[in-house]
């Protein structure tokens, strides 16, 4: 795609970034195939070609309406058109640099709901205190100290999902702890950085990454060997984090350690002997997050580790489509957000499945509401 920024972003790193993003698409609009939002409304606008446009249009000669802004708040950011894409296009790279251009044009409503919403979220006090009212599922087992100490772990407890679901991080420690690695527990504080990151605060996610980046390469250093991730939200967050500096920023490298070294729970658990993990088999639905299989780019993962284990997993329709949870889409984007839900549940409930399992807090959460099936992570089955 040929491009011509204004002078504005020309010489701007970001404007950069976004050209080259914006010259790599070939406008073919295969993507357009796999967009939920262009499936579901219909609009080219609603559909990542479309998008991509509306972006090219504000870079070029700063011409955004408020339509606009709803066409790009409407994206998901799934990465569905990534997986899909021929050419490689970053959208999600492409879509945040969008958003943070057009912020200005948001009503001043608007940036105040969208800034409570961020804030709560980001703010471990207060979100336990809201929080604790929509808790999930209680610690269920007794904890197991790691004995035989073969590996050590730094463990991204996340900040929404100690209050919301707390049993999550309770087992991932005690499998871990059955394997021999011993595990040391990020801070509640200690956020990824995602959700500011989405919503327009780049400032205040680079605080918040530069402080982890600090903090984890130090201890990548001296006291662990991986940092294991069990909200595939976060763990996209930090792979992703090299992407956010120059690369001459004095945070780049660190940063290219810290994503390195970075696993998914299920990624780290593919490597190790599983036949002391006791598990009571169910029959199962697997809703796969589309920051693990289109963010992470690990499609499969936890279908394969899950086979192993001995699960049938049954086929689930359109599994590469995003439930609707999207971080925090499905509290600004409701409607659509509930449509998305009700397709994912129609075809992950449609083998009539004893329980739902899924790798994201977020996702979690989202499909609960809706579900007479109850839905877990799925590393709760090997805690028995
Ligand atoms: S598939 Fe890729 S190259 Fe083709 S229109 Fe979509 S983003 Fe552009
Ligand atoms: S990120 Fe998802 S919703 Fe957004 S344009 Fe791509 S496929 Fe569509």
């Amino acid at each position: 795609m040929q491009t011509k920024l204004s002078e504005k972003f020309i010489d701007n790193p970001k404007g950069k970034k976004a050209d080259d993003i914006l010259r790599s698409c070939v406008h073919c609009g295969f993507c357009l195939a796999t967009c939920p939002t262009y499936q579901l409304l219909g609009n080219e606008l609603d559909s990542p070609r479309g998008r991509i446009y509306l972006i090219k249009a504000a870079l070029e000669n700063s011409k955004f309406s408020q339509d606009s802004v709803q066409h790009l708040d409407q994206c998901l950011t799934c990465r569905a058109c990534e997986t899909t894409c021929p050419s490689g296009v970053k959208f999600s790279e492409l879509v945040d640099i969008g958003r943070e251009i057009v912020e200005p044009k948001r009503s001043k409503w608007q940036k105040l709901y969208r800034n409570m919403v961020r804030k709560a979220l980001t703010s471990p006090r207060l979100f336990n205190i809201v929080g604790g009212l929509f808790k999930h599922a209680s610690i269920q087992t007794t904890s197991i100290q790691a004995t035989n100490v073969k590996s050590r772990a730094l463990l991204l407890t996340g900040c929404v999902q100690p209050t919301l679901a707390p049993n999550i991080n309770h087992v991932t420690k005690n499998v871990l702890a059955k394997l021999g690695v011993a595990v040391i527990e990020t801070k509640q504080h200690e956020c990824c950085g995602a959700i500011d990151q989405h919503l327009s605060a780049q400032n205040d996610a680079l605080i918040k990454i530069k402080r982890n980046i600090d903090k984890w390469h130090a201890q990548l250093e001296s006291q662990v060997d991986v940092i294991i991730s069990t909200a595939s939200g976060c763990g996209v967050m930090v792979k992703d984090y090299p992407t956010l500096f120059e690369t001459d920023d004095p945070y780049y490298q660190k940063a290219i350690k810290v994503s390195a070294q970075t696993k998914d729970i299920a990624e780290y658990l593919l490597e190790k002997d599983l036949s002391t993990l006791i598990t009571k088999i169910k029959k199962l639905s697997y809703h796969a997050p589309c920051t693990l299989q289109h963010g992470q780019k690990l499609p499969g993962l936890v279908e394969g580790l899950l086979e192993k284990l001995g699960y049938q997993l049954s086929p689930v329709t359109d599994a590469h489509l995003c439930c609707g949870s999207a971080g925090t889409y499905s509290i600004f984007q409701p409607t659509i957000s509930k449509q998305l839900r009700n397709n994912k549940l129609h075809h992950l409930s449609s083998s009539k499945p004893e329980l739902i399992v899924t790798a994201n807090i977020g996702c979690l959460m989202h499909l609960s509401k809706g579900s007479d099936i109850p839905v877990k992570h799925w590393i709760e089955l090997l805690d028995t």
